[in-house]
């Protein structure tokens, strides 16, 4: 359990994290969501105790970071996989870090085997990929059997074979029972990890909720509906006691809707219909509509940008 209260940062004018407040239970991943310069990774590091909160407090088992023995046995995290030294092998990398944490020896081999890298484990770290060392900073992470698992952007770089293999990690650790708290500024990302939901913009909460009321509460559907006869299916759908909205282009939606019932109605009275489409509002326009005014940075929204990913991601959820 990883419990924050009024948890605040500010670097001069600038706050950074404003009076959060939320718990991390054990059991579910738990999505931290917020657009890029939402205060994630300050509010991550103040959690590990890497940054001192100006105000505020984080509990983490009921105790503060900084009073934890052995901390890697109670709280592991993925932070910047690029920290690391690239002199030595992944397995005297994690060796240094199980000796200077009074971690077992037998932990090493076997977190490279989880993460992998068993084959590379004498490799210098500094030839690995940005996948290999993403993995090996989980292995780091996962060293102390720790209860609580952090990642912040664990799938930022990633191809799509080491982004699936995460969110099935991330998965089966939670199933374990353990706490995880998972950074994204992506919705898509996180509408298939996370069952819980922390959403956050200029460093202040704005949602905290499970994943299936989040979907509930924003996924609009509705059907659209065009026609070259709109008057006279105007008239008929007034009549069943459709209600109807204009969306422009001359196309009409029914909020909540049936597509089979609507086109019954329209052949049963002679009506020619040219689209007839059941709709679902994405989340990421959800997530859009929640961190409006949000947010810092405005990302490109040209042809090539996102739109796709999240429809990709809203399917498989
Ligand atoms: P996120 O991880 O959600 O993208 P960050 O926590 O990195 O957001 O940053 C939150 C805000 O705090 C940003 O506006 C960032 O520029 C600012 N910030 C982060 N670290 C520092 C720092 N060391 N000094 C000054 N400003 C910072
Ligand atoms: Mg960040």
């Amino acid at each position: 359990m990883i419990e924050v209260e009024g948890l605040t940062k500010r670097y001069g004018d600038k706050v950074a994290v404003d009076r959060l407040t939320f718990s991390v239970r054990p059991g579910v991943v738990t999505g931290f969501l917020g657009p890029n310069g939402a205060g994630k990774s300050t509010t991550m590091r103040m959690i590990l105790g890497l940054d001192h909160p100006t105000e505020g407090d984080v509990r983490i088992d009921g105790t503060h970071y900084d009073r934890l023995k052995d901390p890697l046995t109670y709280v592991g995290a993925l932070l910047d996989a690029k920290a690391v030294h690239g002199g030595r092998s992944a397995y005297h990398h994690l060796l240094c870090l199980a000796q200077s944490n009074g971690i077992p020896r037998r932990r090493v081999a076997e977190v490279l085997d989880t993460v992998g890298l068993t084959a590379v484990a004498r490799k210098k770290t500094k030839g690995f990929s940005l996948g290999m060392g993403q993995r090996l900073g989980i292995a780091a992470a996962l060293l102390g059997d720790p209860r609580i698992l952090m990642f912040d952007e664990p799938v930022n770089g990633l191809d799509p074979e080491g982004i699936h293999w995460i969110r099935t990690l991330m998965k089966s650790l939670a199933a374990q029972g353990r706490t995880v708290f998972v950074s994204s500024h992506l919705m898509s990302e996180m509408a298939l990890t996370a069952e819980h939901l922390v959403v956050i913009g200029q460093g202040r909460l704005l949602a905290d909720l499970s994943m299936s009321d989040f979907i509930r509460q924003n996924s609009r559907s509705y059907v659209r509906l065009r026609s070259p006869q709109r008057e006279r299916l105007l008239d008929v759908l007034h009549q069943a006691g459709i209600t109807v909205v204009e969306a422009g282009g001359g196309a009409l939606e029914v909020e909540g809707g049936k597509a089979e019932q609507i086109g019954e109605l329209a052949a049963r009275n002679g009506l020619v219909l040219h689209e007839l489409s059941p709709q679902q509002a994405s989340l990421e326009e959800a997530f859009m509509r929640l961190t409006a005014g949000a947010v810092e940075y405005h990302a490109h929204t040209g042809q090539d940008a996102e739109p796709q990913d999240w429809g990709a991601g809203w399917k498989e959820a």
